[in-house]
């Protein structure tokens, strides 16, 4: 039996409520205060007077995406093509060279030709649906009329031309993860990886024998490109082990804005497109109906307005088996029927916070005629809706104080301007996004709050959360992340 004394917990229940000490005991909380005074204890551990919640989790990353990107050459936040095109000089080694986090600003195949023209050289959006390639990619995925800039399928083929990474490379990538996100807080997180690399039973092993040796609440949404594996490997729905679940089935609606693929209500400026279906609405709709037919839910990724619109009269059509939830994932664009008629749907959602403050305001200049509603958490909160808190990473840093800030703020990263104000959410929404609202797709009753019971998952800081300045949450206030009462990550 562990103590933990000296702390202020926040229990998450209410706004006000806090504790002073708790008690755990095999990796769950056994009570507060008053309760546990008679108890005997192992360990006393002193929390020298910070502020401690429930373990923080992110419902939508990409954990083994995240430690490519922890590894390879990044061009985040580059915003001129010299200095874009001087990084990959310098990365190329005379290998292949895939970099990541690339914002357009003109480079082209023949910058990248002149760096190499015998080996592949690939360097992909920040938004994960387009590329750009040189030669010798092109022609592998025989698109050498192409400028070098590919998107959706032909982005992925392109991508699928470089070598598979070996079990052991995936093992690595996904504990440099995980620590990179022990270091935010992060206890657990919703990922979306059985896809993308060498086929779901491999990829599942490795998070297995990954997750028996470092704790990580791992929720693992299904490809459904992998659907059939799933179902054949006759791995039970949600609980693994107390460290990996199975999830939703997941499937993109369509794609994004700045590819010009997410499927708008009004045409893209300067352009006839309306965006696009990944799918068309008969093979989407059989495949939502293919997941009920096996009870399963589904995780769907839709931006546009009119995509949301598409998708929920779908699930109004297929909807889930009774008492579970689907969810949709992003979702920023909203018009006045689909909040209408999102409300008492069996459905949650995972927002990404940070997407405000990175994508406002040019994301408003890709539009012809801006939607009715722009990331309307508060609107949707109102209408019911679970939300949950994430960052897409590596699209986003993984950093909750970062998209509470967001949640709370709605500042650009660009101009400093607040948009739509009055979607804020107050601090304890924000904070839950989190907690709470990451959990809910668990469906495990004893997570997201600090109460008897419930999961020893904690993250700890050294300010509050409700009462720190804002500016607090873009520094290093992260005090210890702590596991089923296992310290893995404290301040030295
Ligand atoms: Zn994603």
């Amino acid at each position: 039996m562990k103590l933990w004394k000296n702390g202020v917990f926040h229990t998450m229940l209410t706004e006000q409520e806090a504790k002073y000490q708790m008690a755990t005991n095999q990796g769950v909380i056994v009570g507060f205060d008053q309760e546990i005074e008679h108890l005997d204890f192992d360990e006393v551990i002193d929390l020298k007077g910070n502020h401690i919640y429930p373990g923080f989790v992110d419902a939508h990353l990409h954990l083994l995406g995240y430690g490519q990107k922890l590894s390879r050459p990044n061009l985040k936040n580059l915003k001129d093509k010299e200095a874009v095109l001087d990084i990959l000089k310098k990365s190329f080694n005379h290998e292949p060279l895939f970099a990541e986090g690339y914002f357009e600003c003109g480079v082209t195949k023949d910058d990248l030709n002149q760096i190499s023209s015998t080996y592949p050289i690939l360097i992909r959006h920040n938004d994960y649906h387009s590329v750009t390639a040189n030669d010798i990619v092109l022609k592998k995925v025989k698109a050498l009329d192409s400028n070098g800039f590919l998107t959706e399928d032909l982005a992925e083929q392109a991508m699928h031309t470089f070598p598979m990474h070996t079990n052991q490379v995936l093992e690595n990538l996904l504990k440099k993860s995980i620590q990179a996100l022990y270091r935010y807080g992060l206890t657990g997180g919703h990922s979306d990886d059985l896809f993308y690399y060498d086929g779901f039973y491999n990829t599942l092993g490795v998070f297995d024998k990954v997750l028996s040796q470092m704790p990580f609440r791992a929720h693992l949404i299904v490809h459904h490109m992998v659907l059939d594996d799933y179902i054949k490997s006759n791995r039970v729905f949600l609980n693994q082990t107390p460290y990996l679940q199975l999830g939703a089935v997941k499937m993109f609606y369509d794609g994004t804005v700045s590819s010009k693929t997410a499927l708008m209500k009004a045409q893209y400026k300067d352009s006839e497109s309306y965006g696009m279906r990944i799918h068309s609405k008969e093979t989407f709709e059989q495949m939502v109906k293919k997941t009920r037919l096996h009870e399963l839910n589904v995780a769907i990724h839709v931006i546009g307005d009119q995509g949301l619109v598409e998708v929920l009269e779908i699930l109004k059509k297929h909807p889930p088996k009774p008492g579970t939830y689907d969810r949709l994932i992003h979702t920023p664009w909203v018009d006045e029927k689909a909040l209408m008629m999102i409300k008492n749907m069996p459905l949650s959602i995972d927002i990404q916070p940070q997407f405000l403050s990175s994508d406002l305001p040019w994301a408003l200049g890709y539009f012809s005629q801006i939607p009715r509603y722009a990331f309307p958490w508060k609107s949707l909160l109102k209408q019911g809706v679970p939300l949950a808190g994430s960052s897409d990473a590596p699209i986003e840093i993984p950093n909750p104080l970062l998209g509470i800030h967001a949640a709370v703020k709605r500042q650009s990263d660009h101009d400093s301007k607040v948009y739509f104000e009055d979607e804020a959410l107050t601090r304890f929404e924000a904070i839950s996004l989190y907690t709470k609202g990451a959990n809910f797709s668990t469906m495990d009753p004893y997570r997201g709050y600090l109460k008897q019971g419930y999961i020893a998952d904690l993250t700890i800081f050294t300010e509050d959360l409700l009462l720190a300045p804002i500016e607090d949450f873009k520094k290093d206030i992260l005090y210890a992340t702590v596991i089923n009462e296992t310290i893995v990550y404290k301040k030295s």
